[in-house]
């Protein structure tokens, strides 16, 4: 065992806050602003940099994405001239590392030519890549060596490394720590934490490609995954499958999620995906943490990609921005219409069939609309087709803009997000700093970080900073929509009392990172 004052680096640099200094590895399939499609590339880009603030020695490992429009995104990082050969998938496959060295961390970036081709991440208009597993055994192994092998800054991470797994993308890690590694007495001090950001997704494949992930024979009950009788495809499928997520809660040395609500949730029958029972048996190692959010690129009193900044002490700006989005995508420019915005994946997850429900019902009422989002095609052409039905009360964008996700945040009165689960959640966060009313289901981390309005409490002065609603249905969205619309048309001053309560909540990263110290303490403070 370690302590965690063992586990201190003797680096060059000063002693971090906590008196403890790690390193820290994260991987991860995503790290924005170099990649991104959702809330994990925001976390992965932003937490590192909290950890590096705080004292810590820190590295990101992801794959260099060259796709045609991300390839400028690596244009700082140099090839480091180190090469490695992993054997899996029946071959040796050579993988080179880019590093660039920026605000105090080690993004280290795995090439391979299968991480170069059009599309996001994961696949493109055709579907998700087929060969996903191989791409990121690659990145699990890659991200294994890179702290044995890559002189950053003169000298290796070296074997006491604290490695956050994120998803199941990276999840072979803590996996290879335990078969790969140890047996040879490398990175016996090492300690792994699995951060699960979406559990929806567990990288399940066919039995027979465990023998591509370069694991040995009897490691094998690690990833064994048994799919339940209705989910096989015939009679003759024994459900045999692997699943890598499973790995990492099975063999990773604490378990983390990016809020309290979801750490719960998971081990519920209703939010385990089939890992319930697991994730059950290792609530003793499993806690969650809510995210924090970039509040310099989400600042309104300094956002370069809105049209007027303002702040709590001068919300004339918000004004402005509403008038300017409206213009912009062509809705009659009027102050005094709620504007309602939803930003997000369309996908089930984010009920975006509940707003194609409702919509005839809320367009009843003198209200704009505004969606940004892409995905699910159905709901793409429905968007494209409901601008045309409201002309006067709906605009859809259908793609992925950053810019335009400011506008949209900072023009609205109010956003909503009927999401079915949110492991966090990070729009509801970035509306708040914004003076835009949240109206979300209370579910996981929209439950946690929402405080449903109370006009009473407070001697009369009100309490909360939005509407949560539940059950999941059209009927109790409509209700909390319905209210937010009256308290803003008739009440402006309770209105701008929940502005302001949301403008002044702490959602920094430093908030999220002293947290996580605690947990890397237990880490490595417990048995392995
Ligand atoms: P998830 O990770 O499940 O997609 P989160 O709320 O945690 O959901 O994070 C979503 C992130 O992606 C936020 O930063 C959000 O603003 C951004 N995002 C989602 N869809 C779009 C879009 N169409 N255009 C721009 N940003 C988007």
């Amino acid at each position: 065992n370690v302590s965690a004052e063992e586990a201190e680096d003797t680096g060059k640099e000063e002693q971090p806050k906590t008196g403890v200094r790690l390193n820290i590895v994260f991987v991860t399939s995503e790290a924005a602003p170099y990649s991104k499609t959702g809330g994990l590339g925001d976390v992965c880009g932003s937490l590192p940099i909290a950890f590096a603030a705080r004292g810590h020695r820190v590295m990101v490992v992801s794959p260099r994405y060259l796709n045609g429009v991300s390839n400028k995104n690596y244009d700082n990082a140099v090839d480091l001239g180190r090469r490695i050969n992993i054997n899996c998938f029946g071959g040796l496959q050579e993988v080179a590392f880019f590093h660039e060295y920026r605000a105090g961390v080690d993004w280290v970036f795995v090439d391979h030519p299968s991480y170069h081709r059009g599309g996001n991440p994961y696949g493109d208009t055709r579907g998700a890549f087929g060969d996903n597993q191989f791409r990121f055994t690659l990145l699990s192994h890659a991200a294994c060596e890179a702290p044995l092998v890559l002189p950053l800054g003169g000298y290796t991470y070296g074997e006491k490394c604290l490695f956050l797994v994120n998803d199941w993308h990276a999840s072979l890690v803590p996996v290879l720590l335990g078969a790969k590694y140890r047996p040879y007495g490398v990175y016996k001090d090492a300690r792994s934490i699995l951060v699960i950001h979406n559990l929806a997704h567990q990288g399940v494949e066919p039995a027979a490609t465990y023998q591509n992930l370069g694991l040995p024979n009897e490691w094998y009950s690690a990833l064994e995954w048994i799919f339940p009788t209705w989910a096989r495809a015939h009679a003759l499928d024994k459900g045999e499958a692997v699943n890598i997520l499973k790995g990492a809660i099975v063999t990773a040395d604490r378990i983390m999620t990016v809020s309290k609500g979801y750490a719960w949730e998971i081990t519920t029958i209703e939010g385990g995906y089939g890992l319930d029972h697991l994730l059950g048996s290792r609530k003793s190692v499993l806690n969650g943490i809510t995210n924090g959010i970039d509040v310099d690129e989400w600042d309104p009193a300094k956002d370069k990609q809105i049209p007027s900044c303002y702040s709590i002490d001068d919300l004339s700006g918000k004004a402005l921005c509403k008038q300017a989005l409206q213009k912009e995508i062509g809705l009659p420019i009027r102050p005094d219409c709620p504007v309602i915005g939803f930003i997000g994946r369309l996908d089930y997850q984010k009920g975006t069939d509940l707003i194609r429900m409702a919509m005839p019902e809320l367009l009843n009422e003198d209200i704009q609309f505004i969606m940004l989002g892409s995905g699910d095609l159905a709901t793409e052409e429905w968007m494209r087709s409901a601008e045309a039905t409201y002309p006067e009360k709906f605009r859809g964008w259908v793609g992925f803009n950053v810019p335009l996700s400011h506008r949209i945040t900072a023009g609205c009165d109010i956003l909503l997000m009927p999401s079915r689960f949110e492991p966090c959640g990070l729009n509801q966060l970035y509306a708040m700093r914004y003076g835009t009313v949240p109206v979300v289901h209370a579910t996981g981390g929209l439950r946690d970080t929402v405080e449903n309005f109370n006009p009473f409490a407070n001697e009369g002065r009100g309490q909360g900073t939005g509407w949560t609603f539940s059950p999941l249905s059209k009927e109790s969205m409509l209700v909390a929509l319905r209210y937010a619309m009256k308290t803003y048309r008739e009440h402006k001053d309770t209105w701008e009392g929940l502005m302001k309560r949301g403008m002044s909540q702490d959602f920094t990263w430093d908030n999220a990172a002293s947290q996580y110290e605690q947990i890397f303490k237990w880490a490595f403070l417990d048995p392995p």
